[in-house]
């Protein structure tokens, strides 16, 4: 029986726009029919729905620091990657449960303002200040998961292994409360991720280590052995040129070759970052049908490096976008960002298409969309079908840009013009949960925020 009626003045397919699109829903905001029909009906929107957007790497706290590190002072030392892991790990330290949840609250409710409808949350921040499990293990994971429910966005929970503070080397204090000695431990963190995960019904657990440089060889490899493709894998791998140098030294190997030697990689395993890749880890990622997950406005951020895409896009390799720092919340910033990284260097137009074939736009979001349903455990090839929840992003056709583009020409228009202003808003399962940049609880969420980053102080 359909419970809900949307009329869209076009809905964006695989195979192209369908104009005047009516779309029936179920009482769980399942699809019932799409159909082209000059009949609007139910609730009329002048606008157009997208796939949700999908954010396949995410830190919920570091969204505490965001645009922050910035001040430059002079240490002697140099100002990179490792000195913002500094300042990150001084915010890990001091963050309780309740100001997680307000965090990430504010965070995810964000990106959906932003057209996110799923996030997977890439989380390493289990034990409490003093380095001890809380009462409930998953206490840290529980807290993101409410969150999300809040926001209303699905939440792909990936807690991680994480053992080491480097090749052969023990955790230091800083690390404590990211730390599960054993692969023991770290399961049943798990298994307590899985209880939380109940709690919120867009909420599923994926799998996932840290790093190489995190977990000791033999675990990495036991943990990839035992994977049976029920969840996601994710890991962080070369994104920095010193994690290539120290991995080189203890294995011989550089990250992503040890990793294709040693685990049985496929299309489960979501790679964020392989920012630093030589030329068989770039055809060997590719071939195996893995994911890379791009996370380009932290990789600039950061000044870790471009990603290889020009020759991996010729081996068709399959890549997602996640704001992982969330320095960006703009999915199609994400895009143009990776796009005019890849423009600037090979000094041509066609990151996303092959020469002389292809729209630009309508390929970024498809590639993206498609690795990114496959980072939240969600393998599903169709934007839109039936029987399948119905989650988009509403852009409007009111703005002037895309009131004047034709069909052809909107998925450009949205992916390098558009930002948050031009969102109508976005829908999980059939209900808005933005709308014209609004939410249903969005004062209160800002209230908490604000008080917890006061307590804080990390934005002085
Ligand atoms: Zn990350």
């Amino acid at each position: 029986m359909t419970a809900t009626t949307y009329t869209f003045k076009g809905l964006l397919t695989e195979d192209g726009w369908i104009a005047n699109a009516v779309v029936k829903l179920d009482a769980s905001g399942n699809i019932l029919s799409i159909s082209e029909s000059e009949k609007p009906d139910g609730e009329i929107i002048n606008g157009y729905a997208l796939p949700g957007f999908q954010n396949a790497h995410s830190h919920a706290f570091q969204y505490a620091m965001a645009g922050l590190a910035e001040l430059h002072t002079d240490t002697g030392l140099a100002d990179d990657f490792w000195s913002w892991r500094n300042a990150m790990y001084g915010l890990a330290l001091t963050l309780s449960p309740e100001q997680m949840q307000a965090v990430a609250t504010m965070l995810y409710t964000e990106m959906a303002r932003h057209g996110y409808t799923a996030v997977a949350e890439f989380h390493y921040l289990h034990h409490d200040k003093d380095g001890k499990p809380y009462a409930n293990l998953a206490e840290m994971g529980a807290r993101l998961i409410a969150a999300a429910k809040t926001a209303g966005i699905r939440i792909t929970l990936v807690p991680m292994f994480y053992q080491q503070g480097g090749f052969g080397q023990e955790p230091v204090e800083r690390q404590k409360r990211f730390i599960s000695n054993t692969i023991k431990d770290y399961y049943k963190l798990l298994e307590s991720s899985d209880a939380a995960a109940k709690a919120y019904e867009n909420a599923n657990v994926g799998i996932g280590i840290h790093s190489l440089r995190a977990v000791k060889p033999e675990d990495v490899i036991a943990v990839c052995n035992a994977l049976d493709g029920s969840r996601p894998f994710h890991i962080h791998v070369s994104e920095q040129l010193k994690e290539i140098e120290d991995c080189v030294a203890f294995h011989g190997k550089r990250p992503v070759q040890w990793l294709l030697d040693n685990c049985n990689v496929n299309g489960n395993y979501h790679l964020v970052h392989a920012t630093h890749l030589d030329d068989s880890e770039v055809k060997g990622i590719a071939q195996s049908g893995a994911n890379v997950v791009l996370c380009p406005s932290t990789e600039g951020n950061l000044g870790d490096g471009l990603f290889r895409f020009e020759d991996y896009k010729k081996y068709n390799g399959n890549w997602s976008i996640g704001t992982d720092s969330h320095v960006g919340l703009n999915p199609l910033e994400e895009l143009r960002i990776l796009d005019y990284g890849q423009r600037l260097i090979s000094h041509k137009r066609t990151t996303f298409v092959n020469p002389g074939q292809g729209n630009s736009g309508f390929n970024a979001l498809k590639m993206a969309w498609q690795a990114g349903r496959k980072a939240m455990g969600a393998p599903s090839q169709q934007f839109f079908a039936v029987g399948q929840p119905f989650d988009a992003v509403v852009l409007k056709a009111t703005s002037p840009l895309a009131a004047t583009a034709s069909l052809q020409n909107l998925c450009n228009t949205f992916v390098y013009t558009a930002d948050v202003s031009d969102i109508a808003g976005t829908i999980v399962s059939g209900k808005w949960i933005s709308k014209n940049g609004k939410s249903e609880k969005r004062e209160e969420i800002v209230e908490d925020f604000v008080k917890v980053l006061t307590e804080l102080g990390t934005r002085v």
